[in-house]
């Protein structure tokens, strides 16, 4: 297939995130696919949530609908294989010697970016999108500009392509990624993503707070409700 710059695949795993980047893609580019990873995560509703979601943005607008794709779910297990974290097995979320949080998992974002952009290759799409972030982010390395660029170049030089890495998420705050959502679909998509993406490290789905379900206070979930508030106070004092 002769790659377009017009497709682009989107790392979708069913959060706030990833959402948002998944609206992005299909306010910008003419055909838009998804891949997800299951990589033996401890709580796998994420992965449950993803077919709802993705009916849930097909019915949001006919001109999606018609851009949406194929989805592609594919088996990352190796990496519960390879490492130790919080993420993957039954211990507790705390800071680690080397500073960062034990819910990073060393190398996932790298792999996904590369599974990613060899699935791309095959389906000809040339823009690979992710939701990495380095404005709130937990300090992981993978999700800084400077990883993400530097793997474009990696992963361009080892296959003779010329992939894009999107990460339109990356100098904006949790708050702003709410507000970008609401300039993408309105309030609808706001209360599309409040209601049905997940975020909770924990795999709570619970009651529906303000700002969405999750256990409300695991690291994920405090970063979501507080970006969430903040949207939601900027968004009154705009209307004084
Ligand atoms: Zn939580």
């Amino acid at each position: 297939m002769k790659p377009s710059n017009d497709s682009a695949l989107v790392l979708f795993s069913g959060g706030q995130d990833s959402t948002t980047c998944l609206a992005w893609a299909l306010s910008k580019y003419q055909r838009v696919e998804t891949i997800g990873f299951d990589y033996g995560q401890r709580h796998a509703i994420e992965l449950t949530m993803r077919p709802t979601l993705l009916k849930k943005v097909r019915d949001f607008s006919t001109e999606w609908n018609s851009k949406l794709g194929e989805d592609h779910l594919i088996d990352l297990g190796l990496i519960s294989q390879l490492s130790h974290t919080a993420m993957t097995e039954e211990i507790e979320i705390s800071m680690q010697e080397n500073g960062l949080p034990n819910t990073f998992v060393p190398g996932r974002n790298l792999m996904f970016m590369l599974v990613a952009a060899t699935l791309a290759y095959r389906r000809g799409m040339n823009v690979l999108v992710g939701g990495m972030c380095e404005t709130d982010f937990s300090g992981y390395p993978d999700c800084r500009d400077d990883s993400m660029k530097a793997l474009q170049v990696a992963l361009n030089l080892g296959m003779a392509t010329r992939l894009k890495l999107e990460t339109p998420l990356m100098w904006i705050n949790k708050a702003e990624t709410w507000q970008l959502a609401e300039q993408l679909g309105g309030s609808a998509l706001v209360e599309l993503i409040r209601a049905d993406t997940h975020t909770c490290y924990l795999g709570e789905r619970g009651v529906l707070h303000a700002w969405g379900h999750g256990c409300g206070s695991c690291p994920a979930c405090t970063l979501r409700a507080r970006g969430y508030e903040q949207y939601i106070g900027r968004a009154k004092s705009s209307n004084l």
